[in-house]
């Protein structure tokens, strides 16, 4: 059965949701129709004319991108204009896009993260954190016969991570009161009687992007009419969220061969590099897309060697002067691996639906001649 594309950007919020997207950015919805019936997706890092292309060979009523479609607000529309006229071509094939960007370069399974992952990173921690995850208290107060199926519901639903552990909840007994009025229709009790009931106070933590699906879980789960519950903010906040990611290699080796490993990694024919070929490499900085403005704080960070793309001259010679090695491995060739990464992700959240998830890797618009 076909999806609506919505149902599909619901997904894609949970794994990156929009408010980590860096305030200038354009991400979500680009254009098309949220309602549409989708049958197919193309991942892609790129809305290009030739990913719109293999869109319409695939059958793709939906693609999901890296980078935006729109990204400067639009006073007009003009065909004579090759970038507006790529938002009508669009349009007219009935192609909707949604993005992905600095929501999902900020999102800790992120671009670096997958860019680390390929890399045989571990250890890996948030390069340059700028926000941390805000956490929420839920308690709500449950009749005993019915505690395991509501801390099922909230946990399932992603309430209750403490570090690695998942389904942390905690309980205590106590008796509720309450007294119907007139045009209720009460789980326990009747209208016009004071009632005493036993309940247990249940309370776990949720982090904002859940809140609202753990209280919809709560509220489906919860047997009575009107389900007591109360949020309340904490001080203390859950995961870092940022760009980059430093981690470290299993075992220390020599730049030339570290680099060898992230050209074979990206499948890349090329990268620039900056360093002595023998420099031992343990830590690596990395940071997907374009971060040569991370050298500063990867070499702060202790790190030997920062993997990115469209590394500037002067960034260049900065990290020389601080001795950080530098590898150059393209914007797109420190991006493709997302594609995958995402494409994956839909396939498994969309397996019992009948969707088919295409991919198509951006070509470096540089050549090497
Ligand atoms: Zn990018």
């Amino acid at each position: 059965m076909a999806v609506r594309a919505n149902y599909i950007a619901g997904m894609l919020e949970e794994l990156a949701p929009r408010s980590l997207a860096e305030e200038w950015d354009n991400v979500g919805w680009q254009v098309g129709d949220s309602q549409a019936e989708v049958s197919a997706v193309l991942v892609a890092l790129d809305p290009s004319p030739a990913a719109l292309a293999q869109a319409k060979t695939v059958g793709a009523e939906l693609m999901i991108t890296h980078h935006p479609l729109i990204f400067r607000p639009l006073k007009r529309l003009r065909l004579d204009i090759p970038a507006e006229a790529l938002i009508a071509q669009f349009l007219a094939a009935k192609v909707g896009v949604y993005t992905l960007h600095t929501n999902l370069d900020n999102s800790p399974q992120g671009t670096s993260a997958v860019l680390a992952r390929k890399l045989g990173l571990v250890e890996t921690t948030v390069l340059s954190p700028s926000k941390r995850q805000q956490l929420y208290k839920l308690v709500t107060f449950v009749p005993p016969a019915h505690i395991e199926a509501v801390r099922r519901a909230v946990t399932d639903a992603g309430a209750g991570w403490i570090g690695k552990y998942s389904h942390c909840t905690f309980q205590t007994a106590g008796t509720g009161t309450f007294l119907p009025q007139e045009g209720t229709t009460p789980f326990i009790g009747e209208i016009g009687r004071l009632e005493y009931t036993d309940e247990l106070r249940l309370e776990t933590i949720v982090p904002a992007e859940r809140l609202g699906q753990v209280v919809e879980a709560l509220q489906a789960a919860h047997p009575y009419e009107e389900v007591a519950y109360d949020v309340y903010p904490l001080v203390q906040k859950g995961q870092a969220y940022g760009l980059g990611c430093l981690g470290l290699l299993p075992e220390v080796k020599p730049l030339a061969d570290f680099a060898q490993q992230v050209k074979t990694a990206l499948s890349l024919s090329a990268l620039a590099v900056v360093g002595e070929e023998d420099k031992p490499i343990g830590k690596v900085a990395v940071c997907g897309g374009s971060g040569s403005s991370k050298v500063h704080q990867a070499s702060s960070a202790g790190a030997d060697v920062l993997v990115t793309g469209d590394v500037k001259y002067h960034d260049a010679q900065d990290a020389a002067l601080l001795g950080l090695a530098l590898i150059d491995a393209g914007h797109a060739g420190t991006e493709n691996p997302l594609i995958f990464m995402l494409a994956d992700y839909l396939t498994r959240r969309l397996k019992r639906h009948d969707v088919t998830v295409h991919t198509y890797c951006a070509p470096d618009i540089f050549r090497l001649i």
